[in-house]
């Protein structure tokens, strides 16, 4: 039997574009895997089996012809919140759980026409909103690496899939960490892109100032080859930029001699919420790695590092009252039974096909956007959004990349902070900075630690980078895994 699922999507492409496997055969092959194994995951929403296979149908006969792009025939798994036409698309919650959308979104529909084909939809918080995936409504995720402890989120399904090989790679989004933290928790590469260069457009909007698509995958050249074909300008989203895509897997292999690594002091505390020890032992091993390859660690400051939950907690509810203000019973989405008159309709649908997180993020928006207090909150977390990309703008001045922990401590149990939201909410104090600035990062594996479970969990070190240097980020993730096996590991119950 052979073992496809121990190959990367770069080994995948070769083997399709040489006819050594077909595209039919692997996609066969990964939709078993997904049968026989996400009972104990419940990573994906959706299966769309008989899609998939026609794609993979489609694809091979393109392989034949010759001349097929680099994904061509590559199964890849879409998370929830991207709409994709004839497919549920539920964005994890009971609101949409009868949706299914009339088209694609701009990422699902440029992938397709890279050639990749849709094996299912990933499991996910509830509109995006969550970092362990427990405030889905089809249940949460379990990660592979410990099936007690949570796969992160929100994009928990992708991250999960991707670590068990369930899929060779996935998409996600990221608006305060939803690829990066998950990426970390389950041990697999997550790249979030520059604010605007993927499109946003078919994507469920959380927080539109804030939400960035991005891919999932083992390594970073395979995340390359994805943010190829997911990338790019787009006319129906106002906020994508113009401005050519380059090949990022042009550069992955440049030498790291000279490179300056930004250590921000900040980052790296142990105090109120601040790194777990065995974790910060774990990035100080990959930093000397670092070194040994030629780059140059300098210690740097983000004074304004504290500010950016409290600011996030502010901006990301504001602006997801606005969009959820959609979701009425009227339009589309969930309706409750025998409304008395049209408020009826307004107020259960909402209090019906709404979750705890997603009710406690609109109340919190509404709050604040309202008048009186606008000024005392919406603008002044706007205003220190400013002085949070300005601290990277200043350190990019002196540095190429920063490199920190992505997370301060491994992945936790199941339950383990459900019933305290801002517990919850401090998971996210490495990687919302950078979605306040509109910066890139990554999550790359570097080890294991034992910080929270009791058992061995990955640890994921994050990358940052200034505007559009995505090639960078990439280039220094890929050097990194040139020298590490990390990335390769599967987990114990997923290895056959
Ligand atoms: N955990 C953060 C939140 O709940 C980030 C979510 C995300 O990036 N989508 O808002």
């Amino acid at each position: 039997m052979s073992m496809y699922h121990t190959r990367s999507v770069t080994e995948l492409s070769a083997m399709l574009q040489a006819g050594e496997v077909s595209s039919v055969e692997l996609t066969r092959y990964f939709l078993d895997r997904i049968n026989n194994n996400d009972d104990k995951l419940n990573s994906f929403i959706t299966v769309s089996e008989e899609m998939a296979l026609s794609q993979a149908k489609a694809c091979d006969e393109k392989l034949k012809a010759g001349n097929a792009p680099a994904l061509t025939g590559v199964p890849v798994a879409h998370k929830d919140i991207f709409c994709t036409h004839g497919v549920k698309t539920s964005c994890g919650s009971k609101m949409l759980d009868n949706f299914i959308s009339p088209y694609d979104a701009t990422v699902v529909k440029n992938m397709r026409e890279a050639g990749v084909v849709m094996l299912g939809k990933t499991n996910m918080d509830e509109f995006a909103m969550g970092s362990s995936n427990e405030t889905s409504y089809y249940g949460p995720v379990k990660n592979p690496w410990n099936l007690d402890t949570v796969p992160g989120g929100s994009s928990g399904g992708s991250a999960a899939a991707v670590s068990a090989r369930l899929a060779p790679a996935a998409t996600g989004t990221d608006t305060g960490g939803s690829i990066r933290q998950p990426a970390a928790f389950c041990g697999i590469t997550g790249l979030k892109p520059t604010y605007g260069r993927v499109s946003r457009f078919g994507m469920v909007a959380f927080a539109s100032s804030l939400d960035q698509a991005g891919p999932m995958g083992q390594s970073a050249s395979d995340c390359a080859l994805l943010l190829n074909a997911m990338a790019g300008f787009d006319e129906k989203d106002s906020t994508c930029i113009e401005k050519d895509v380059p090949d990022y897997s042009a550069d992955l292999d440049k030498p790291l001699n000279g490179l300056r690594i930004g250590l921000p002091k900040e980052y790296f505390t142990h105090s109120d919420g601040g790194m777990n020890a065995e974790v910060e032992t774990v990035i100080k091993t990959a930093l000397e790695l670092y070194r040994s390859m030629g780059a140059e660690l300098v210690e740097i400051e983000l004074p304004n590092s504290s500010l950016s939950v409290p600011v996030y907690y502010v901006v990301a509810p504001a602006e997801c009252s606005a969009n959820l203000s959609r979701f009425d019973g009227v339009r589309y989405g969930y309706r409750c039974e025998n409304p008395k008159d049209l408020n009826d309709l307004y107020t259960r649908s909402r209090g019906e096909g709404f979750g705890a997180e997603v009710q406690r993020r609109i109340m919190v928006g509404t709050y604040a956007l309202s008048s009186g207090y606008y000024d005392a909150y919406y603008l002044k977390a706007q205003q220190l959004r400013h002085l949070i990309s300005d601290d990277f703008k200043k350190a990019y001045q002196q540095v190429d990349v920063i490199m920190a922990p992505a997370t301060p401590e491994t992945a936790f149990n199941l339950g383990a902070k459900s019933d305290d939201p801002v517990a919850m909410y401090l998971s996210d104090i490495y990687t919302i900075a950078v979605n306040l600035a509109g910066i890139p990062a990554m999550s790359i594996p570097v080890g294991f630690a034992n910080s929270n479970s009791g058992k061995s969990m990955p640890v994921g070190m994050q990358i940052m980078g200034n505007y559009f240097k995505e090639a960078k980020l990439l280039n220094v993730a890929h050097m990194y895994q040139q020298q590490t096996d990390w990335h390769t590991r599967l987990p114990e119950e997923f290895k056959a």
